[in-house]
Parts: C-alpha cells; sequence; structure tokens
C-alpha cells in the first residue's frame, strides 16, 4: 500500500524520513569493527592484544603451564600485547626454555595478565591468562 503524504506535512518531518532516490545505492556496507579484532582484559575492557598476534610454541598456542607454588594456568601466546612489564627478567622456573620471564599486568587495571618472555636471540612474547581475557 503506498501513502501519498500531504506536501506541507514533508516539510515537518525531520530530515532523516525525508526519501533520497541515491541512499539505496550510496549506503556503505557494514564492515566488521576494529573491536571484533581486539583481546581485551576481562576485567576492564581496555585492548591487549589482536588475534594476528598470536604465535605458537613447541608447535601450541594454548599452554597448560604450573608455577613452583602449584597453581596452574591456562595461557595462549601472542608476540605483541599491551602490557606493563614488571620486576626483573630471571630464568628461574622459566616454562620456556632459554626465556627470561617479567610479570605483564593491564596498563588500565593492573590485573595481572600473564608473563613476559625474552631471549637476546629471539622475538619475544607474552604468556596470557586465557581466564583473564576476552577472546
Ligand atoms: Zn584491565
Amino acid at each position: 500500500m503506498i501513502v501519498f503524504l500531504p506536501l506541507w506535512l514533508d516539510k515537518l518531518l525531520p530530515p532523516r524520513f525525508y526519501f533520497d532516490k541515491t541512499a539505496s545505492l550510496t549506503v556503505p556496507i557494514p564492515q566488521p569493527t576494529e573491536t571484533a579484532e581486539v583481546i581485551r582484559c576481562l576485567h576492564c575492557r581496555s585492548v591487549i592484544t589482536r588475534p594476528s598476534q598470536a604465535i605458537d610454541m613447541a608447535g601450541q598456542h594454548h599452554h597448560v603451564v604450573t608455577n613452583p607454588a602449584g597453581m596452574r594456568f591456562a595461557i595462549v601466546l601472542f608476540h605483541e600485547a599491551r602490557g606493563l612489564i614488571s620486576g626483573e627478567p630471571t630464568l628461574q622456573h622459566t616454562w620456556f626454555s632459554g626465556y627470561s620471564w617479567q610479570l605483564a599486568t593491564c596498563l588500565q587495571c593492573g590485573i595481572h595478565l600473564g608473563w613476559y618472555f625474552s631471549q637476546p636471540q629471539a622475538r619475544s612474547f607474552y604468556g596470557l591468562i586465557k581466564a583473564r581475557l576476552v577472546l
């Protein structure tokens, strides 16, 4: 059914109700937003890294590790991440042979997100606690 509006009513309608013959040709196609391509801190939702930064070590992206206190962590590995690195690098109890580790916390909220692993002859990476991320 077609309803013809009187011309005087057309002048009263807000601009978004005006019919634009070219509109259907120029409406942009929605693109995936950048927010869909980031990994966030579960606690404060700030951006930590991107799926494109994911790496494997020993053939695995996901690792389950246990610290000397007996705490188990499911971690995922990324080359780059946005986090605060603290403490002196140490090889003590490292989970990745030859890589020293430091704590990595969220810049925004300070929650412990995981560890930063480095060694002089290889590219550094982050091991981030999966349960503290929005993947
Ligand atoms: Zn946070």
